[in-house]
C-alpha cells in the first residue's frame, strides 16, 4: 500500500488526468499537469535535502502554487506546515522554531513578513510566484525546471505526521496541532466522501484558505480526491466571488458565515447566480436565518458541519442523505464518537447521560490529532482518556443529532445566568436590517458582565441601536438580551473568515471607548 495525503492527487492524477483540476486568473491546470508539477517541485525540495521526517513551512495564499507545494512536500514524506497567511514576523518566526523546519517556502507577496522570520529563526527561504525583476532569492518553480521528478510520491506510516496546523493564538501562544496521514486520509477518503456526494462534474468555490482545516481538508483535499475543479481565490470579495462562480457555473460553495453574509449582500448588486447544486456551512455557527436567505437566493440547500482543527476537521454534519435540519450540526461522521461530557470536571471525562443535556463536546475517532507539538501539558489537558475536549457546548438529541449551543470561552454570565451569544446572534439575523453581528460580554460592576451587540446593518436599511435592542428584548427572556448595541461599519474578521470577538471584547473594553 502507497497511501498517502499525497496520494489523493496521484490516484485522481491516474483517474481523471484531463480533468481541471484548478481554475485561477483565467488559466486552467488539468490533473496530470498538476501532479506533473507537483513531481517537479518535489525534484527540487528532495535536491534540497527534504525527505521523510523532514518539516516545511509554506506561507502561500490559494493559489496553483498552494497545491503543488503541499503535495510535493508531503509525496516525500516531509510534514508540509501551512502558516496562518496575516501572521507577522515575530508570529513566523515562532512557527518556524517551534516547529524546527527544515525550509520556507514564501509566496512574493508575504516576503516582506517571512524575510525577517526566516533570517532570525535561521530557515532558508525559497520562493514561489516571484515576478520577473522580483528580488534576487532562491525560486523554486526556476529549481524544479532543472531538477529531475520524482517518480511517484513515498509510502508512509499510517499514524506518521502529515501537517502541523498552528492555532491561531488568540487566546495565547499557538499551538501546533499534529495531524496524521490517516487522520486526513480517514477525513476525506471516508467522511467527507460518504457525506456528500461531491464527483469530477463539479466545481467548487476554493476560496476558504487552504492554510486552515477546513479549506485544506472540506474543499482543496476533497476536490482533489474526486477529481472536482476548484476555482481558486487569494482573497475572498463577495462580489468577486459571486462572478467567478457565475462564469465558471460553479455547482458547491463551501465557506464560513461571514462569507455567507457577503453572498447575500452581492445578490442584491448582482443577477448572477451560479447553478449551485448545494452548500456547506462550518467553523462557525451558522444563523437559520442566514441559511434560510441563502436557500432562497441561490436555491441551494445549506449544510452545516461542525469540527475543529485538532479533529481534522470535521466532526459532524449534516449530510446529503439525511438532512437533520437548520440549527444543528448534523449526525457524527463515520467512525467519529460524540459524547457530552461535565464542562466543570477537570482531569477526567465525566459523561452525561441522558439525551439532550447540555455540556462539553467530546470527541473520539481516527480523526483525532497526535497532540500540540512539544505542549504536553496541553495536549494532557485537550485529551483525556481518549476523548478529546472541544471547548464547544452542546446537545446530543436522542436520535444522536448533535447542536452547538456556544464556545464555552465565549459563553456570558450575567447576574449569574448563562447566556449564549450565538442564540442572540441568530435572532438578530432575523432583523430585516441586520447583515451580520456579534455578541459578546464585558465586565460589568452591577452584573459581573454585561451582554453587547456589534451589528453591521444591510447596505440600504436603517435601524437604530434602540430599536435592535428591542427587537431581541421581545423574543427571548429578560436576562439575556444584549442592553447595548454598538452600529459599526464592519465586524474584525481573522483570515480564515471568522469573526474574531477577542478583538471585539478587546476594543470595547479599553478605557475611554
Ligand atoms: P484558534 O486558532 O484561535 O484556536 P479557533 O478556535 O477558531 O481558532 P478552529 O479549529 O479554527 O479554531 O475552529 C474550531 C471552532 O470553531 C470550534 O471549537 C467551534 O467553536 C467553532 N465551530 C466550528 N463549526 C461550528 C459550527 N457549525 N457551529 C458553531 N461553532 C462552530
Amino acid at each position: 500500500g502507497t497511501l498517502s495525503v499525497a496520494s489523493i492527487l496521484a490516484e485522481t492524477a491516474k483517474r481523471h488526468p484531463d480533468r481541471p483540476a484548478l481554475h485561477f486568473m483565467g488559466t486552467t491546470t488539468d490533473y496530470r499537469t498538476l501532479w506533473d508539477q507537483t513531481r517537479a517541485y518535489a525534484g527540487a525540495l528532495r535536491d534540497r535535502g527534504i525527505g521523510p521526517g523532514s518539516r516545511v513551512a509554506m506561507i502561500v495564499p490559494n493559489v496553483p502554487d498552494f497545491a503543488r507545494v503541499y503535495y510535493a512536500v508531503l509525496s516525500l514524506g516531509a510534514v508540509v506546515i501551512p502558516v496562518h497567511l496575516l501572521f507577522k514576523a515575530g508570529e513566523i518566526e515562532f512557527v518556524l522554531r517551534d516547529a524546527e523546519a527544515d525550509l520556507v517556502v514564501v509566496a512574493a507577496p508575504m516576503l516582506g513578513e517571512a524575510i525577517p522570520a526566516a533570517t532570525a529563526a535561521g530557515v532558508p527561504l525559497v520562493t514561489v510566484l516571484l515576478p520577473p525583476g522580483g528580488p534576487d532569492l532562491p525560486h523554486l518553480e526556476a529549481e524544479a525546471a532543472a531538477a529531475t521528478p520524482i517518480e511517484r510520491h513515498v509510502a508512509v506510516a499510517p499514524t506518521a505526521a502529515a501537517t502541523i496546523l498552528y492555532t491561531s493564538g488568540t487566546t495565547g501562544t499557538p499551538k501546533g496541532a499534529v495531524g496524521s496521514h490517516l487522520a486526513h486520509i480517514e477525513q476525506v477518503h471516508c467522511s467527507l466522501v460518504d457525506s456528500f456526494d461531491l464527483g469530477p462534474e463539479d466545481i467548487v468555490f476554493g476560496g476558504l484558505p487552504f492554510f486552515h482545516a477546513f479549506g485544506q481538508m472540506a474543499v482543496l483535499n476533497m476536490g482533489v480526491r474526486v477529481g472536482a475543479s476548484i476555482i481558486l481565490l487569494p482573497k475572498f470579495d463577495p462580489e468577486e466571488a459571486l462572478a467567478l462562480l457565475d462564469s465558471y457555473r460553479a455547482t458547491v460553495f463551501t465557506a464560513v458565515p461571514t462569507m455567507y453574509v457577503g453572498m447575500l449582500e452581492a445578490a442584491e448588486r448582482s443577477t448572477a447566480r451560479p447553478p449551485l447544486r448545494y452548500a456547506v456551512s462550518g467553523g462557525a455557527s451558522l444563523p437559520v436565518a442566514v441559511l434560510e436567505a441563502f436557500h432562497r437566493v441561490y436555491g441551494a440547500e445549506v449544510h452545516e458541519g461542525y469540527g475543529l482543527t485538532e479533529t481534522s476537521p470535521v466532526v459532524s454534519t449534516n449530510g446529503m442523505e439525511a438532512p437533520i435540519g437548520p440549527g444543528t450540526v448534523g449526525r457524527p461522521m463515520w467512525g467519529v464518537d460524540v459524547a457530552i461530557a461535565d464542562p466543570e470536571v477537570e482531569g477526567r471525562i465525566d459523561l452525561l447521560d441522558g439525551a439532550d443535556a447540555l455540556g462539553e463536546v467530546v470527541v473520539r475517532g481516527h480523526n483525532l490529532f497526535k497532540g500540540y507539538l512539544g505542549r504536553p501539558d496541553a495536549t494532557e489537558e485537550a485529551v483525556v482518556d481518549g476523548w478529546f475536549r472541544t471547548g464547544d457546548l452542546g446537545t446530543l438529541d436522542a436520535d444522536g443529532v448533535l447542536t452547538i449551543v456556544d464556545r464555552k470561552k465565549d459563553m456570558i454570565v450575567r447576574n449569574g445566568y448563562n447566556v449564549y451569544p450565538s442564540e442572540l446572534e441568530a435572532v438578530l439575523a432575523r432583523h430585516e436590517a441586520v447583515a451580520l453581528s456579534a455578541v459578546f460580554g464585558l465586565p460589568d460592576d452591577r452584573h459581573g458582565q454585561e451582554v453587547h451587540a456589534a451589528v453591521v446593518l444591510r447596505e440600504g436599511h436603517e435601524a437604530s441601536a434602540d430599536e435592535l435592542v428591542a427587537y431581541v428584548k421581545e423574543r427571548v427572556a429578560a436576562y439575556k438580551y444584549p442592553r447595548v448595541v454598538h452600529l459599526v461599519e464592519s465586524l474584525p474578521i481573522g483570515a480564515s473568515g471568522k469573526v474574531l470577538k477577542r478583538a471585539l471584547v478587546a476594543e470595547y473594553a479599553a478605557p475611554g471607548t
